[in-house]
């Protein structure tokens, strides 16, 4: 047997009233004065978690922004300084995270991560922000939170949409945990248990906000999906929806949601071990179709139109994806990739292209 395998540290706390975790915490990383970072909605929506922190708050910022766009990150910035904190507190999803990480990177932080959302950004070191029009991505190890609390009690308000789309973004990055470049034998479990979280999860949590079960799922397979990132990476799926984001401004859970069905039937023949994983889990021999139906199922957006690409934007599309490069378990070639993103803009079913006999579940 041969493997791969990057682990990477954070204390992880999981459960319903995880907040209350927050005073323990604190003391555990020698934090005595606190930064709470939300978004403007969020304030209020989290006070709690405020009333956790006690007289360890000294200052509250509510302006987070998608992005972390460059003046954002300077107001944040002033205020950590002028209130003389030792700790950051982020609360809601990875817009808000991503000035966790650039305090902790560039002011040498204490970072407690209590993530609302399923797109996983508390579990990786990448972090990013927007200057001008650009947006400008890092790897950085010293960016990452020391301590996660997920508590899936302060999910129950995330709406439909967000819950949907950040959803499939975590189904995604499960998706392409299962070819990762080199073998990766603890990944693809991982991988498995985080679509297994998604099934179960995220129908209830789109149909009925308050189900806390089926929150938890969820938010578990996020956490779970954020971990993959860290270990194993991209491939083509997530390039294909950097390249959509970077050139439409299209929203990152929106194009996940679109794409990830034509990528698994691009990619089936050639990761056939893959394929046959998500066959398993969702139940029919397609694994593109399985995944469609289920994007379908929890109302998630199925057209690269409907998001708002412009039908003349393939090409650009197709020339950015390949000169990206990059690890993918099928090579991609133009003419092919052309057809995926011409489906994906029309919002057509995935093309499936041959059902290996391997495949069929038993
Ligand atoms: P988000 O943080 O932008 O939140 C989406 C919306 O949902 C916001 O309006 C927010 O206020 C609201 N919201 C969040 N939690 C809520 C709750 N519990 N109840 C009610 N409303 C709630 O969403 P996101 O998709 O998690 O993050 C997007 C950003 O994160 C982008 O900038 C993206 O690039 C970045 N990201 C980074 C990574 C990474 O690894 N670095 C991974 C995924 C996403």
């Amino acid at each position: 047997m041969e493997f791969a395998v990057d682990l990477q540290p954070a204390h992880v706390r999981f459960g319903v009233g995880a907040r209350e975790l927050l005073p323990e915490e604190c003391d555990r990383l020698g934090v005595g004065r606190v930064l709470l970072v939300c978004t403007p909605s969020g304030a209020a929506r989290y006070r709690t978690v405020a009333d956790a922190l006690g007289s360890r708050l000294v200052a509250t910022f509510a302006e987070a922004e998608p992005h972390c766009p460059e003046p954002v990150v300077e107001r944040c910035r002033a205020l950590w300084r002028s209130a003389g904190a030792d700790g950051v507190v982020t609360v809601g999803g990875g817009s808000t995270i991503g000035l966790g990480k650039i305090l902790t990177a560039e002011e040498r932080a204490k970072f407690v991560c209590i993530p609302t959302t399923y797109s996983g950004s508390e579990m990786t070191d990448i972090f990013g922000r927007k200057i001008g029009r650009e947006k400008r991505t890092a790897r950085n190890p010293a960016c990452r939170a020391h301590t996660v609390l997920y508590d899936p009690e302060l999910t129950l308000g995330l709406p439909r949409h967000e819950t949907v789309t950040t959803g499939m973004n975590s189904l995604a990055h499960a998706v392409e945990a299962l070819y990762p470049p080199l073998p990766n034998p603890v990944a693809f479990v991982i991988a498995r248990e985080a679509l297994r979280a998604h099934r179960d999860g995220l129908p209830g949590a789109a149909a009925n906000p308050t189900d806390i079960d089926a929150r938890s799922q969820a938010l578990y397979g996020g956490f779970l999906g954020g971990l993959l990132v860290g270990m194993t990476g991209i491939a083509l799926h997530h390039r294909l929806c950097h390249v959509l984001g970077g050139l439409f401004d299209l929203p990152h859970g929106e194009t996940n949601s679109v794409v990830l069905a034509h990528v698994v039937a691009y990619n089936a023949a050639a990761a056939p071990e893959a394929a046959r994983a998500i066959s398993d889990v969702f139940g029919d021999v397609e694994p593109a179709r399985a995944i469609d139906a289920f994007a379908r199922r929890i109302g998630a957006p199925t057209s690269l139109r409907e998001i708002g690409m412009p039908e003349d934007g393939v090409d650009a599309v197709v020339k950015e994806t390949l000169a990206r490069g990059g690890w993918n378990p099928r090579a991609p070639d133009e003419a092919s990739l052309r057809e995926l993103v011409r489906a994906a803009w029309d919002g057509q079913r995935p093309q499936i292209h041959a059902t290996s006999e391997a495949n069929r579940i038993t």
